[in-house]
């Protein structure tokens, strides 16, 4: 059957007049068995990877993105605008591309991963580096949503997070039911509220039996859903999750507190740990802040949280190609050699 994008696939839930939906196919995403995470973590325990970095832009966002876009042209909107630390600039310059719209992004001079800027600039974005972080590029964009300049996309448009619950829907549909825990890198708490809102909905209508307890996980330095106070200037390696002041912060409470799930912080250098981790042992490349997931639910493991029969998904939220920079300066650089045979076998070992 040809697949057309989660729109047309959960059309009961994201209510469109079809002639206005615009999508580059996104979702239907991979859940992967990790064999060696999985004996990392716990005898006994399976941890799926749900690899979002294979979404058409390279990450999660184009599930929100292909709704709320398409919502913009149903209601003949000309414009649309983002705060972004990168992968909302991203999707939305995609998806505007595609529906010829006029497109505006505003991201955080200097802090944004380099495969996201040249991805809002080459699908023709105007994209504005302020001097300011994410938080306050938002203020901004509210205002200018405000002013009815343009349709704000970011994930206070509330058609984000109905497309994002896609995810949820798909995950219970290849387990069968929904796993034992589900956890993800929070940021603006976006795609928390919008998992455990999927996780609900299909429970309501009896599609799966059982619920998920929601495992949140923000970096030390950007960790304000932990702290319980806003955090002025959030610092972190993971820059997806790099937010002070989350725009669905009540929401994650929520979806922590109905689950019976925790929402906790991992240090840069777990993140980093865990990012090598999942790239070298079970063969997948996530950025930074997706690998938050997996350093999350391995700091649990040390205090033994879980037990044998355990179902852990982890959302691998974006793809590592987004962000080089991190992804060269964490390895061993490359081995300068002649082409000669005799020298390659020697730097080889072989
Ligand atoms: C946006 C994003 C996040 C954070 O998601 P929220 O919905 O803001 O919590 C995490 N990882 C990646 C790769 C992202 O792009």
């Amino acid at each position: 059957m040809n697949y057309n994008g989660i729109i047309v696939k959960y059309s009961k839930y994201l209510p469109i007049d079809p002639r206005c939906i615009v999508t580059l196919n996104e979702g239907n995403t991979p859940l992967l068995h990790a064999p060696r995470l999985s004996a990392l973590i716990g005898k006994g325990v399976k941890v799926y990877l749900k690899l979002e970095g294979l979404n058409p832009t390279g990450s999660f966002k184009d599930r929100g993105m292909t709704y709320a876009i398409s919502k913009a042209v149903e209601a003949k909107s000309q414009a649309v605008v983002c705060a972004s630390t990168g992968n909302t600039s991203a999707a939305q310059a995609a998806y505007a591309a595609r529906a010829g719209l006029r497109s505006y992004v505003l991201i955080p001079k200097g802090k944004i991963a380099l495969g996201k800027l040249s991805q809002a600039l080459v699908h023709g974005s105007r994209v504005l580096a302020i001097d300011g972080n994410f938080d306050e590029a938002l203020e901004i964009v509210r205002k200018i949503g405000e002013q009815g300049l343009a349709t704000v996309v970011n994930s206070i448009n509330p058609y984000r997070l109905d497309g994002q619950k896609s995810a949820a829907f798909e995950i219970a549909e290849q387990l069968g039911d929904a796993p034992t825990y589900h956890a993800l890198p929070v940021g603006n708490a976006g795609n928390i509220t919008a998992y455990w809102r999927g996780y609900k909905q299909y429970h309501s209508e009896g599609m799966i039996e059982k619920l998920p307890k929601m495992l949140g996980f923000q970096a030390s330095g950007s960790a304000p859903i932990v702290l319980g106070r806003p955090v002025k200037n959030p610092e972190t390696i993971a820059t997806a999750i790099r937010i002070g002041n989350p725009a669905s912060w009540q929401y994650a409470l929520q979806a922590r507190d109905e689950s019976k799930g925790l929402i906790d912080k991992v240090t840069d250098k777990e993140i980093l740990k865990a990012y090598h981790l999942v790239a070298s042992l079970d063969g997948y490349f996530c950025e930074p802040a997706s690998a938050a997931s997996i350093a999350g639910i391995l700091k649990l493991a040390k205090n033994k949280f879980f037990k044998s029969g355990d179902v852990i998904v982890c959302t691998l939220t974006g793809h590592g190609l987004k962000d080089p920079d991190t992804a060269i300066k964490g390895v061993k650089p490359p081995i300068f050699v002649k082409p000669d045979l005799k020298k390659i076998l020697k730097a080889m070992k072989l």
